[in-house]
């Protein structure tokens, strides 16, 4: 952008330029009013002193489809004079100055310490839509649901229906959180109000719970329109129920914003987004119904994923014939929307200092191994071998949960890293609400459980870390069959553990029993596991080809479902064993 002088203006001669349809776009600041006219008027930049009451400048300018931001003035003088102030150790008189001064003059424009800092983006003028979101399908999907509840709340009103009124958004940084909640209110056409969590939290008590207050204030005025919190984590950690200490000052920020979220009617047009890539350590308050009791999981892409971003970013690109995107989207395995984003830039960079006419994917390798070399450094990639380690797991998962009863349809496979933690996945419906195991089923589960290392330990000969919450979970089922479902032939209905309701009165976990009892247990417990890891190992090592074709199709494309995964899976066969096992195996 270039930057010009601007110069001065007159309030009036300012109200007249928007009134006739010449301004771009508007900042407001506390004591300034900064604007630029449109191209075909010159593209000059003016400031002008506010006048009159911001409320009717925001109408003015909304309907003029002025595009405008709001931004606290940290201009030097009040910073100098808070700085004085408190070394003089007069807080509380600056505070109550500074406020004073901000509202003075007749002046609402006040951007003081109590006042929300929200960047506003005007009706429709987040420029974003949709289509600058590429990839993040089913994100998009949740998300038209809400564009429409903007777009066409009188249909929801009329019937009774009651709009939701927080949405949020839960994923690992860069893959479009913020770029989503844009394009919502870029689709439906309403203003966006932006402000990050860790802009509320301020040293001075009592700042962030007013500035929530504002920020729902000015959103209610502007209705409908979107709040947006980035960072909801930095207000929305859970409460500690240390009475005194703790940071008190988020505390009342996080209550000030659950009052805020009780106390107004999502049919009003307000409609809260907020993003978090830590939504485990909320408060479980937030999420309580008629708060954020939305959630969209917005994910790292997958390949075809990356593709869809990659062409968006590289669009304003000139691109040299031998550029494959295709390519590249397979080399980035791990890449969220923002790392992409980055890596054209970077291959256009490089393109740039070695004097390429173009970007070609001679700098596109380049920057690969740059932005990798960077994101390794945060351990957000995995080496070839983990990814294939990886692969191998959830394939064994597949085939082995297949031929299990009860256990529901494996209806996809995938290997891009699931938000928060798990490195893959295997996805199992169950065929509607199950509420009791049976016996069998409780053996096949434990095969399934199992069958993640068990094909780790059939293609690599030793077995990796990756296991530990499937090895967790089996032996947690293998021991409740025998201490808690009666399973046992030999043990018999006893019931040896306590369930939970028991333990809150404090009485032991299991059952007083004797040592030889105990044995039996454990005995019976690992001999559950050994057997079920057994027949695991036995199904793979018969598929073992099918194992190692499907493996090498999830490594290529990464995800594997539909059609494509239920004609593997159709050819996996059972060993002869596998149902005396299932029905008659001793527990
Ligand atoms: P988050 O809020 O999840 O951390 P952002 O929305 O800030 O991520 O994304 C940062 C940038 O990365 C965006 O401005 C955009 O350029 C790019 N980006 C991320 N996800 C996508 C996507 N799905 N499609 C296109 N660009 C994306
Ligand atoms: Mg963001
Ligand atoms: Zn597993």
């Amino acid at each position: 952008m270039k930057t010009e002088t601007s110069s001065q203006s007159a309030y009036s001669k300012f109200i007249e330029q928007v009134k006739s349809s010449q301004v771009q776009r508007v900042t407001i600041k506390r004591d300034r009013i900064e604007y630029t006219l449109k191209r075909e008027f010159g593209s000059q930049r003016y400031y002008t002193e506010p006048s009159g009451q911001i409320e009717e400048l925001y109408r003015l300018l909304q309907s003029h489809n002025v595009e405008f931001t709001t931004i606290a003035d940290n201009s030097a003088n009040a910073a100098g004079i808070i700085g004085l102030l408190l070394s003089t150790g007069m807080l509380m008189g600056a505070f109550a100055w500074l406020l004073k001064f901000t509202n003075a003059g007749g002046v609402s424009i006040g951007m003081g310490m109590g006042k929300s800092n929200a960047r506003v983006y005007s009706r429709g003028k987040t420029g974003t839509t949709f289509a600058d979101v590429a990839g993040a399908d089913e994100a998009k999907q949740e998300l038209q649901e809400v564009v429409d509840f903007l777009s066409n709340g009188e249909k929801y009103r009329k019937i009774g229906a009651k709009i939701p009124k927080g949405v949020l958004l839960v994923g690992p940084p860069g893959t479009g959180k913020t770029l989503l909640a844009k394009a919502v209110a870029g689709e439906a056409g309403v203003p966006f109000l932006s402000m990050s969590g860790s802009e509320f939290v301020e040293v001075f008590v009592g700042v962030g719970a007013s500035r929530v207050r504002d920020l729902f204030n000015q959103a209610k005025r502007q209705a409908p329109c979107i709040i947006f919190i980035d960072e909801l984590d930095a207000i929305g950690k859970t409460r500690g129920n240390n009475p005194i200490g703790g940071n008190d000052e988020r505390e009342q920020t996080l209550n000030q914003l659950l009052t805020e979220m009780d106390g107004f009617d999502g049919n009003n047009g307000v409609i809260v987004i907020a993003a978090t890539n830590r939504p485990e350590i909320l408060d479980p308050a937030l999420l309580r119904p008629g708060r954020f009791d939305r959630q969209v999981l917005v994910d790292r892409p997958d390949k075809s994923g990356r593709l869809e971003i990659l062409r968006v970013h590289a669009r304003p690109v000139s691109l040299g014939k031998d550029v494959d995107l295709e390519a590249i989207a397979a080399q980035t395995p791990g890449f969220a929307g923002a790392d992409l984003a980055n890596l054209v830039n970077e291959a256009a960079l490089i393109a740039v200092r070695k004097n390429h006419q173009t970007v070609l994917m001679a700098d596109f390798k380049e920057a690969i191994e740059r932005v990798i070399a960077g994101l390794e450094k945060r351990s957000r990639i995995l080496t070839p071998l983990e990814r294939q380690t990886v692969a191998y797991h959830e394939v064994g998962h597949a085939l082995v949960g297949v031929l299990m009863p009860g256990g529901g349809k494996v209806s996809k496979i995938s290997i891009v890293p699931r938000g928060l933690g798990a490195l893959g996945y295997t996805l199992q419906m169950p065929e509607g609400d199950r509420f009791l195991l049976l016996e069998d089923e409780l053996r096949g589960q434990l095969a399934t459980l199992l069958g993640g290392r068990s094909a780790e330990e059939i293609i690599f000969g030793k077995v990796s870390s990756g296991a530990s919450d499937d090895i967790q979970k089996a032996t947690d089922l293998a021991e409740c069959a025998v201490t808690q479902y009666g399973m046992s032939n030999t043990l018999g209905p006893i019931a040896f553990e306590k369930n939970s309701a028991q333990l809150l009165q404090g009485s032991s976990s299991r059952r007083s029993i004797s040592a030889e009892v105990a044995a039996e247990i454990d005995r019976q417990v690992k001999q559950n596991i050994d057997k079920a890891h057994d027949m695991a190992l036995e199904i793979l090592q018969l598929n073992r080809d099918l194992l190692e074709s499907t493996t090498q199709v999830l490594l290529e494309k990464e995800v594997l479902e539909g059609d494509e995964l239920q004609q593997r899976l159709a050819q996996v066969q059972a060993p002869v064993g596998l149902n005396t096992w299932l029905m008659k195996a001793q527990w």
